[in-house]
């Protein structure tokens, strides 16, 4: 079979792959072949503008040649060994002090991972195993929170909060237990309370209870992302983090960032622990320490628990690519970009510009519901009805499909929200025409979750 035409591609894909998500009744494949700053290009030659960052994680855009350089050399020196044991590589070395040199105070270590999922198994069997080497053996729990994703391990997954990412796979991992999210705009979540510090005082109240249930001595960790991403881009109540963080660290309890779409940039400081101005024990990164160009993630770990797993056996799991050369030298290429081209400022002000242009735009128009972000997290959520703030329905075809179709921008709904992530080099002119695209398909949509023609 020659796959020269677009046609044989999607073909070949059809009969070939099993992608994530996708029914096999699904006969639509959109093959990209190129991409370049923030557009994409498919094999049909149509052009699309990438307001997703992929899945939320191109910092520095598309075909930077100085990555692909950075990967070549680094091929041609050394391509891979192993990080087990005593053996280690230049550019591993190079990218953990480099992130422990950005990282908060305190998070002096790093442990290599290829993802998100693997960094998220990572952190809960290391949050397990501290407490064991300490001999504080029933520390087995893991308070997570409803609409979280942590990726698709059983034990970041266990604790991802969306039932329909366990059904069918269970039994999921054990001793995992679900807290409500901060989620402000669903104020009957928290008994009718709108004022942010009324919000964080009843999930304070809510942790506090369930520590008490399940007795602080079995607690192991809390995972959670600063901002929840699949869950809609919700946004705390900025005194939330620091007051978790001190309930936690009263009862002994290790506090897991998932930073895998918040770290590098995209909300304005390398970590959003800063941005909240807390301390975790660990933080969990991917996706954007390399912009996607390879597939990696790294863990950073504070001291006090790192020196547990440094005593007598070591940490006692690795992944075969852990500490792999060639990502880590494409990292160190993007982390020069994101700083050589100040992408942390970058990130705050136009994803500020972002915002402002969405309440401009859409904010008057009947299905929207609340307009939020943070940095380049937005979130446009979608009512059927503002004064009940009732859901909008989500049908087939679904909203950010259609808007692909009829403008080429590429945008993502998550829980009954439409959301962007865009690469930080976004310019305002690709602000304006990912805003534009929204509005004419918002415009056009009826409570119903129907589009008028
Ligand atoms: N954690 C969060 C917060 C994520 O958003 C994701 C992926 O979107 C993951 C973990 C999983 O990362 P990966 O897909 O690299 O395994």
């Amino acid at each position: 079979m020659t796959l020269s035409t677009a046609a044989a591609l999607a073909a070949a894909d059809r009969a070939r792959i099993i992608h994530p998500y996708l029914p096999g009744s699904a006969e639509e494949r959109v093959v990209m072949t190129h991409g370049s700053g923030c557009r994409l290009t498919d094999a049909e030659g149509r052009s699309y503008l990438d307001a997703t960052g992929g899945l939320w994680l191109a910092q520095i855009g598309h075909g930077r040649e100085e990555v692909a350089r950075a990967a070549y050399e680094q091929m041609a020196k050394l391509e891979y060994f192993t990080s087990f044991w005593e053996f280690s590589n230049d550019r591993a070395i190079e990218l953990a002090t480099r992130l422990t040199a950005i990282a908060p105070e305190g998070l002096g270590h790093v442990y290599f991972t290829s993802g998100g999922s693997e960094g998220n198994e990572a952190a809960v069997k290391m949050a397990r195993y501290y407490h064991h080497r300490r001999g504080d053996t029933s520390r087995t729990w893991i308070l997570a929170r409803h609409k979280a994703y942590h990726g698709v391990g059983y034990g970041g997954g266990s604790a991802t909060g969306f039932p329909v990412y366990h059904e069918g796979f269970a039994p999921m991992m054990p001793h995992v237990s679900h807290l409500t999210p901060p989620w402000p705009y669903r104020s009957e979540l928290y008994g009718g309370a709108t004022e942010p510090e009324a919000v964080t005082d009843f999930l304070i109240r809510e942790l506090e209870e369930r520590i008490a249930e399940i007795g602080p001595g079995n607690i192991a960790a809390m995972i959670g992302e600063p901002i929840m991403g699949v869950g809609g881009m919700l946004v705390p109540p900025a005194d939330y983090w620091p007051r978790v963080r001190e309930v936690l660290t009263r009862h002994g309890i290790l506090l897991i960032l998932d930073e895998v779409v918040t770290a590098y940039g995209r909300v304005g400081s390398w970590f959003a622990a800063q941005h909240f101005g807390v301390t975790p024990d660990i933080i969990v990164t991917a996706k954007g320490i390399t912009s996607g160009y390879t597939p990696l993630g790294a863990l950073l770990v504070a001291d006090h628990v790192a020196e547990q797993l440094l005593a007598d056996t070591g940490f006692p799991m690795g992944y075969t690519y852990n500490g792999h050369p060639v990502a880590a030298a494409v990292a160190l290429a993007n982390l020069d970009i994101i700083e050589r081209e100040g992408l942390l400022d970058r990130a705050p002000k136009i994803g500020g510009y972002l915002h402002d242009r969405l309440v401009e735009h859409l904010a008057e128009l009947p299905v929207v519901g609340e307009i939020r972000s943070v940095g380049m997290m937005l979130a446009v959520e979608l009512v059927a009805d503002r004064s009940t703030r009732a859901p909008l329905p989500m049908l087939q075809p679904m909203l950010p499909d259609v808007i692909r179709r009829e403008t080429g921008v590429i945008v993502r709904d998550c829980a009954h929200s439409l959301v962007l992530s865009p690469p930080l080099i976004l310019t305002e002119d690709e602000a304006d025409e990912a805003v534009a695209a929204m509005r004419s398909v918002l415009e056009r949509t009826l409570p119903t979750g129907e589009l008028r023609s």
